[in-house]
């Protein structure tokens, strides 16, 4: 096998404005927090240029409860306080960068377009062989007229404007010339800095998936386009078994039943409530309650086990998926679980926080056979299925 060379690529880094604050889109959190397909909006752009094999670092620029939230930045990056305004956060961000060298390509992007991928990228890193900056533009579709309060007036001519998208891309001497020399000057993009400068900036295809979140509704649009509006069905099973002795408590379905006998355990022993989390766990694949909540861990001893099922549901939300259905059957001899069945419904659908419809709770014997037919045990087993997010 010949290994090829790789040619020496120019070192990329990555400006990456996340400091806003939302209150347009009236979320309840930073909009670079919302979860878009199972993943926080600002992540999105910092896997894709964290995943790029031309950027080798960057500067995240955030407030500190965003920096919290999202967890580690890829190798290579660093975090930047925001500024009042973005043109200030840009300047932060270049302080930051002051150990790069002039001729170092660099983009600068918001975060509220979670759409960034290589190919627009490339095409960027692409014009910047022959030019000192490089945005993407799209095509305006409609009819543009002014308008005036609730008149509208003449058409513009749409033929000589586009709509200006970021990433933008620069040499990164150029951006600190432009930055140096429009302190009093502001600006809503670095494009329009650097023209300042007399230095011509190129036009590359934007792309669709840019889009820009702004406003509410903008969630759903940028879901279908990133197709992460798909979902898979994804099912579990859980199976448990715990041994009945005389004089403790017994715990099934996250009711305690009167009766002579309970179920021996680390926990509270619900083999009901284990069997529901494995199955959760199974269908999200990720490992079992063992995993989680190991019986070699004191903390765990004679735990109440909805605080286990409680678990596997956040686990669920965290992915950005949901549970669509429970099914539970509890094998035992004794006691009977028919005059209980309506109370552990109820209950496994409070702890989930689902619709009563959505969880079912049957029983049954073994007919004297087998370990539950002995009353020495009591098994449990269920089928939970959910909806996870494709992307
Ligand atoms: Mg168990």
């Amino acid at each position: 096998m010949i290994e090829s060379v790789p040619s020496p690529a120019p070192r990329v880094a990555v400006i990456l404005l996340a400091g806003g604050r939302g209150t347009r889109a009236g979320f309840g959190q930073p909009k670079q927090l919302e979860r878009l397909g199972g993943k926080p909006v600002l992540r999105w752009s910092l896997d894709a240029f964290g995943g790029h094999p031309a950027v080798s670092g960057g500067v995240l620029v955030a407030n500190r409860d965003v920096m919290a939230a999202i967890g580690e930045l890829p190798e290579g990056w660093i975090s930047a306080a925001p500024g009042s305004e973005r043109q200030q956060s840009v300047a932060n961000a270049l302080a930051a960068l002051a150990d790069w060298d002039d001729e170092v390509f660099v983009l600068v992007h918001d975060a509220a377009r979670p759409g960034v991928d290589t190919a627009v990228i490339d095409r960027l890193l692409g014009a910047l062989q022959d030019a000192e900056a490089a945005i993407p533009t799209l095509p305006v579709p409609d009819t543009l007229v002014e308008q005036a309060h609730d008149e509208a007036g003449d058409v513009i001519d749409r033929g000589v404007l586009a709509r200006v998208q970021t990433p933008q891309a620069f040499r990164l001497g150029t951006l600190r010339r432009a930055h140096l020399e429009a302190v009093e000057a502001a600006a809503t993009d670095d494009a329009q800095l650097v023209r300042r400068l007399g230095v011509a900036v190129a036009a590359v295809p934007g792309d669709a998936r840019l889009h820009k979140l702004t406003y509410g509704e903008d969630m759903a649009i940028l879901a279908g386009l990133l197709g992460t509006g798909t979902m898979r069905t994804a099912v579990g099973t859980g199976y448990d078994v715990h041994r009945l002795v005389a004089g403790k408590p017994l715990w099934i379905g996250g009711i305690e039943i009167a009766h002579s006998h309970g179920l021996e355990g680390h926990s509270d022993a619900d083999v009901a409530l284990h069997a529901i989390t494995d199955a959760i766990l199974g269908a999200l694949a990720d490992g079992d309650i063992g995993d989680h909540f190991p019986p070699s861990d004191p903390q765990w001893r004679g735990a109440a086990s909805h605080r286990f099922l409680a678990f596997a549901g956040e686990r669920v939300n965290a992915r950005g998926g949901r549970i669509e259905h429970v099914d539970l059957t509890i094998i035992a001899e004794a006691p009977k679980i028919g005059p209980h069945r309506f109370a552990i419904r109820a209950r496994i659908a409070e702890i989930l926080a689902l619709p009563l419809n959505h969880v079912s709770v049957k029983a049954t014997t073994t007919e004297r056979l087998g370990f539950t037919g002995r009353r020495e045990g009591i098994a449990a087993q269920a089928i939970a299925t959910l909806s996870l997010p494709e992307n």
